[in-house]
């Protein structure tokens, strides 16, 4: 008679950890509060802010991807021009760009009428909007933009995104071609103060100088996501705007302005060792 020898227990494969889990874990652990720290210390900067919506969504999704590469004072003339050039019939809307804008704010006007823009001859739309900067890029994306939500939609509203959580409202528009995560972000945060951290220039390069996220682009810990495990909804419209206001104030990327600085005695990029 033959023995069977025992089965071997099959080795558990351990599941990879999550790197924005592990980020956040390990900046708990290696620097508590810091997160809090900075957002206290901007609020005592800056000043607390209290969120209101600054334009329509579509307007506002329209007016970020002008300002894609481009100053907010360009962004704003080219939607000038389009409120000029494609003009509707709907009520005179006000820009409330608030502290976290860099340009000087659109005067009261109406909203374009979206329709004329989606279909206006390209060349024709690229004209228009050229005091924004990269206009044939920026043309074909705006329609492009225009004509998935229509598709989709019937017409050019965003306001049922109101109706969604943060994450699946980022996902449809991030679903639409050109649309990426920061814009998305932008529109649902300013439109419906929904806690989502538009991750711009200014804000990327100042938290990674504190070290709130690692100091180098890793895989799989894209920033926006990293401020939304390390922060509570809550904090996200206050933590954008004090950011961005410091990445433009202080923080400059040539030349920041250290010996200004309120976050300074924690930051990674004057004291490689800061706690
Ligand atoms: S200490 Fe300097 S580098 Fe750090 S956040 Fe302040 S201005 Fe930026």
């Amino acid at each position: 008679m033959t023995t069977r020898a025992p089965a071997r227990a099959r080795p558990r494969k351990r599941r990879k950890p999550d790197p924005i889990i592990s980020w956040v874990r390990r900046l708990d652990r290696t620097r508590p509060g810091l997160p809090a720290y900075v957002l206290e210390e901007l609020a005592g900067f800056y000043g607390h802010q209290i969120w209101q919506r600054r334009l329509d969504p579509t307007s506002e999704l329209i007016l970020t991807i002008l300002t894609q590469n481009s100053a907010d004072t360009n962004a704003e003339l080219a939607f000038e021009e389009l409120r000029k050039a494609y003009p509707s019939e709907g009520p005179t809307e006000q820009h409330r760009p608030g502290p976290g804008w860099g340009g000087r704010g659109l005067p009261d006007g109406v909203v374009p009428d979206w329709i004329a823009v989606e279909i206006a001859p390209l060349d024709e739309l690229i004209e228009v909007i050229r005091p924004g900067g990269l206009p044939v890029a920026k043309a074909k994306g705006i329609q492009a933009s225009l004509r998935a939500i229509r598709a989709a939609r019937g017409d050019h509203s965003l306001e049922f995104l109101a109706e969604m959580s943060a994450l699946e409202a980022r996902d449809w528009l991030t679903g639409i071609p050109g649309i990426g995560k920061k814009t998305a972000s932008v529109l649902l945060l300013f439109s419906f103060g929904m806690p989502l951290m538009p991750v711009d220039r200014h804000v990327e390069r100042v938290a990674r100088r504190i070290g709130m996220i690692p100091a180098k682009v890793t895989s799989g810990t894209d920033p926006h996501d990293l401020f939304l495990a390390m922060l509570q909804p809550d904090q996200m419209y206050e933590a954008h705007v004090n950011l961005i206001q410091h990445g433009r104030v202080i923080c400059h990327a040539r030349n920041p302005e250290h010996e200004r600085c309120p976050v300074r005695a924690r930051c990674r990029f004057v004291d490689p060792k800061a706690p």
